[in-house]
């Protein structure tokens, strides 16, 4: 299915699509095709005291908070069954907007599989009690904070936005989402299902536009008390300062990454090869656990590297991101591009061999990069060290477990990190040694289990999501409750 007639990118809020009160707007652009796809709708910008946001979010959070787990969760079972209805036009709107395949889209499902999960999950929230105090009853109460945030960014934005808006909801919190202006056509579809599903105006609210003003309003808002954010660690950190300077929100931080993929003599090479090539290559790269830094064992390096060079050449299928047979889109848009070309620059400066790729394909407009592999880039590298957010993978060779586990922690990110081996001993030892908030062994990113928690050691963020409680307790105070008996 191609775009609808119509394409909503208006603002949600307290149950109606409004027009920005100033008339600014954004352009959207298809990076594929480089044509116009919509009109997007800026926030205006608001002082702290005069946001349009806190009123009907204050007034409504008394009613839905009251509402029981079951009731809340009736709008959440119509919501997903209308996610999946639409699930062809969610796929065309990202595609067009940041250039997501069609033919590999999964996200509107797993989206609306986050809103049945959470339907169910409202009464696992539990307090304490405890007698060991002498004359007491004392007990803890996890309560809603009233109204909290959430700030997407565009790489998986469905997903994201089921993941914070869900657990936030089912425990009685009201709340405002922010979509990345990069890609704000789906949330705003889901704000048309919001509506449909008849959600009690007020209780989810999207907004879009760009983060220094729309994004700003809700990190320096006074009356949002939680805000979960996944993004960059450059907006992570301009969030944390915003938070202390208004209302010390608790703030929550999924950012980004750095991932090390290690390969031992004694792993299967071939799907070692399979798994972390396409790591690295789905969605283009723009995968915040993507493993852009593999060390692979000397003995086995040319097998590996050679594997690998064909697999990117066979089995990258660049193109229309709506043609169902394209595995491999453009970048999300313009700016992504030229950072990734000027990542693409500073790799081949920097003393590391290029064996693939290194630039734009020449035969195609949009903003296309060649999936692309550097080998033995020196570690202090730019391109070791940041993230690039690109198709471009750095293969380094390494002789023992002591030199590799010392090059894979020598980073300021720890979202991911994977150890390829047959031998336990060391899958252990790896396992305990990396400092990354998820391991896998003999798998990679983007792996993740489902009911484990997701989130970042050092600057790939603060906090954990994840079912079944983790994000549940994002969005939960907790009191303590002390009762004196007679
Ligand atoms: P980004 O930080 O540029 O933007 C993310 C969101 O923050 C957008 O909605 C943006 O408008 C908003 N924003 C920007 N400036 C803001 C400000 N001053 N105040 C408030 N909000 C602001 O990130 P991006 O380019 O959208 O996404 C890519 C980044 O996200 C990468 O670093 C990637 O690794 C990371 N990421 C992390 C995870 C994770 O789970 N850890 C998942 C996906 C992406």
């Amino acid at each position: 299915m191609g775009l609808p007639d119509k394409i909503e990118t208006r603002l949600f809020i307290n149950g109606e699509f409004v027009e920005s009160s100033n008339g600014k707007t954004f352009d959207i652009t298809n990076p594929a095709t480089l044509k116009h796809v919509a009109t997007g709708t800026c926030m205006k910008p608001l002082s702290r005291t005069q946001t349009v946001l806190s009123l009907p979010l204050r007034r409504l959070f008394p009613s839905w908070s009251e509402l029981s787990p079951d009731q809340r969760a009736q709008y959440f079972k119509k919501l997903a069954s209308l996610i999946r209805q639409n699930n062809d036009e969610l796929g065309a709107l990202e595609a067009a907007s940041m250039g997501k395949p069609v033919g590999a889209f999964f996200d509107a499902y797993a989206c609306a599989s986050k809103w049945d999960h959470y339907a169910e999950a409202g009464y696992t929230v539990q307090g304490t009690t405890s007698v060991q105090t002498p004359g007491y009853l004392n007990m803890t109460l996890r309560q809603p904070y009233g109204v909290v945030a959430a700030i997407i960014p565009w790489n998986v934005p469905l997903l994201f936005l089921a993941s914070k808006l869900a657990p936030a909801l089912i425990v009685g919190n009201t709340v405002v989402l922010k979509s990345s202006e990069k890609a704000p056509l789906t949330s705003a579809k889901i704000a048309t299902l919001v509506q449909q599903a008849g959600f009690p105006p007020g209780v989810i609210n999207i907004i879009t536009g760009f983060g220094n003003v729309s994004g700003s309003i809700l990190s320096h808002h006074m009356d949002v008390r939680a805000l979960s954010f996944t993004g960059s660690g450059r907006t992570g950190r301009i969030i944390q300062a915003a938070a202390a300077k208004s209302n010390l929100k608790q703030v929550f931080l999924e950012l980004g990454g750095k991932s090390p993929a290690i390969i031992f003599e004694d792993a299967d090479i071939k799907e070692a090869v399979k798994q972390t090539a396409y790591s690295i290559q789905w969605n283009s790269g723009q995968v915040c656990m993507a493993n852009s830094r593999v060390y692979v064992q000397d003995t086995i390096a040319d097998e590996y590297i050679e594997l690998f060079k064909q697999h990117f050449q066979k089995e990258v299928s660049i193109g229309d991101p709506l043609d169902k047979s394209t595995n491999h889109g453009p970048q999300a848009d313009e700016v992504q591009h030229k950072t990734v070309l000027s990542y693409l620059e500073s790799g081949k400066q920097s003393g590391g061999e290029l064996l693939l790729g290194g630039a734009a394909p020449s035969d195609r407009e949009g903003y296309y990069i060649q999936p692309t592999i550097f080998k033995n880039t020196p570690e202090d590298a730019k391109i070791m060290k940041e993230e690039v957010f690109g198709p471009v993978v750095n293969i380094n060779v390494f002789k023992s477990e002591d030199e590799v586990l010392a090059k894979a922690n020598n980073t300021e990110y720890g979202l991911y990190a994977a150890v390829y081996t047959k031998n336990i001993d060391r899958a252990i030892r790896f396992a305990k040694g990396l400092e990354a908030g998820t391991v896998g062994v003999n798998c990679t990113s983007p792996v993740t289990g489902r009911d484990m928690p997701f989130g970042g050691f050092k600057s790939s963020g603060s906090g954990r999501e994840g079912e079944p409680l983790y994000s549940l307790d994002n969005f939960l105070e907790t009191k303590s409750v002390l009762i004196k008996l007679s």
